[in-house]
């Protein structure tokens, strides 16, 4: 058979390069994983769709982290809660009250940014938790030094808090509904909070334990320019870990910890990740630390680690007027739990690991680029070529491979094209391993094995496939 002789040359990862986001971003399109939502309408700002690997990616993200919180844990338990909720939940949380980042328009080009944004970006501290009155203080200091990120231009109007809550005329069938609306959650947890006395009455939990949930959010973003990164319709994978009052800082350390591991055990290279601390905590709030992530346009939060004290169960309480105390059957005590929560994107997990992986290489006289994803992440784990499309004993062949593999791993059969395009087609959406049958294979009834990040290659038995690859994927 073709040998795919090009050795690889040792270049460096280039994720976080000059122009990598939009080598990421041409690659989803062009290989299936991010399309722009309703393209042939002319899109939907700040909606994107996950196309077929795209789909598999986020699947196994999810697997991966559903793995890792729920089922290695005894401690936490799954949960799947409804989008809609009652809006008295939006009241009680803040969401409708302070759930609003500070908006500023450019008068020269109409760009809408966020306030908070332009004046970190020049290193003035603050952030969307500032009310409109502090915000415009620290705008009209600074004034000067801020410019659309958009023209360059430095004319705005005044300082506007604008609500992200998205709201539904959902079951209200008057002509003015905007008054009395139902929203879209903006995050997953308050269906955990909500859910807290169900899972507590219905399962054998105590605590300390967890409620872990995956679903998607809804926000009214500002500004999002930064492909999947900030988008308007999002998934979140929240934990919330309800704890004893005097024990949540010390649990608080041990989640940050298990946390900060979790993107080890992805892949991600500890250099790419970093802490960052909030400086202005809400007024409940012990603490709060936020793992960023080195994507390409710099170190920005991938996920929150919050220490929120007892602030979520009160003000359910309170707006329900049910109790949510707990009934401590070990200290003889009643109290409100404090929660310590775990919250993160798909999304933004899906572009770490993209901006991760994504690497270009010297092949001998060619560049290639893969995908250096971790393998149980990878979209397809092995993909199975006849050598030839056009030889029926080497498509029944490779097709019986397929058929015995399929059951076991997400694979692909592909018999388009050359070896070498087939080759780089799977190099670019990260297949681990490529198999192919060539005529020896229908004597010896092996096949070559091509390894994705070596390029070695290895004929193994057709009979201990699966061996081989259970011992490497
Ligand atoms: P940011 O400061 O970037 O707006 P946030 O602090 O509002 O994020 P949280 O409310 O803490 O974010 O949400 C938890 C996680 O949900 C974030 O760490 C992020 O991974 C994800 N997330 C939040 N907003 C978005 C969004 N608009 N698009 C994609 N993912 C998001």
């Amino acid at each position: 058979m073709k040998k795919d002789n090009n050795k690889p040359s040792s270049a460096p990862r280039n994720g976080a390069s000059a122009g990598a986001m939009e080598k990421i971003v041409s690659l989803c399109k062009r290989r299936g994983f991010i399309f722009p939502s309703s393209e042939i309408y002319g899109g939907l700002a700040a909606i994107y769709d996950y196309g077929p690997y795209g789909a598999e990616l986020a699947n196994n993200i999810k697997k991966a982290w559903w793995k890792n919180m729920v089922q290695l844990r005894e401690d936490i338990v799954g949960l799947d809660s409804a989008i809609f909720m009652h809006p008295k939940i939006w009241q009680a949380s803040g969401h409708v009250e302070g759930f609003a980042d500070p908006l500023i328009e450019c008068k020269k080009c109409h760009a809408r940014l966020r306030l908070d944004h332009l004046l970190e970006d020049i290193g003035v501290l603050a952030d969307e938790k500032m009310s409109e009155a502090e915000i415009s203080k620290l705008y009209k200091k600074n004034k000067k030094k801020i410019k659309c990120s958009n023209c360059g231009q430095a004319d705005f109007t005044d300082v506007k808090k604008f609500n992200l809550l998205v709201q539904s005329n959902l079951g209200n069938f008057t002509d003015d509904w905007s008054k009395d609306p139902v929203y879209l959650r903006g995050e997953t947890c308050q269906g955990i909070y909500v859910n807290y006395k169900n899972v507590l009455d219905s399962t054998r939990v105590k605590i300390p334990f967890g409620i872990a949930q995956i679903g998607k959010a809804f926000r009214n973003e500002i500004t999002a320019r930064q492909f999947i990164f900030r988008t308007r319709e999002f998934e979140q994978l929240e934990m919330q870990y309800f704890i004893v009052p005097k024990d949540e800082m010390k649990e608080y350390e041990k989640l940050k910890e298990y946390r900060w591991q979790f993107y080890l055990d992805l892949g991600i290279n500890k250099n790419n990740l970093k802490w960052h601390k909030h400086e202005n905590l809400v007024f409940y709030a012990k603490e709060a630390y936020d793992i960023e992530y080195n994507f390409p346009f710099g170190f920005k939060e991938l996920e929150g680690v919050h220490a929120r004290g007892n602030y979520d169960l009160s003000q359910h309480a309170k707006f329900s007027g049910k109790n949510l105390k707990y009934n401590d059957q070990t200290s003889g005590q009643s109290y409100i739990p404090h929660i310590i929560e775990s919250s993160a994107g798909v999304g933004r997990i899906m572009l770490a690991l993209l901006s991760e992986g994504y690497t270009e290489e010297k092949a001998g006289e060619e560049n290639r680029v893969i995908l250096k994803i971790n393998k149980e992440l990878a979209p397809i784990k092995i993909a199975i070529f006849p050598l030839l499309k056009n030889k029926p004993q080497l498509v029944k062949k490779a097709r019986q491979v397929y058929g015995s593999l399929k059951l076991y791993y997400m694979c692909e059969f592909d018999d388009n094209g050359n070896i070498g395009k087939r080759y780089r087609r799977q190099d670019e959406i990260g297949t681990p391993y490529c198999l192919t049958i060539d005529f020896d294979s229908l004597e010896k009834d092996d096949v070559t094995v091509r390894d994705r990040d070596t390029m070695k290659q290895t004929r193994v038995k057709i009979k201990e496939l699966k061996k081989y690859f259970e011992n490497r994927l």
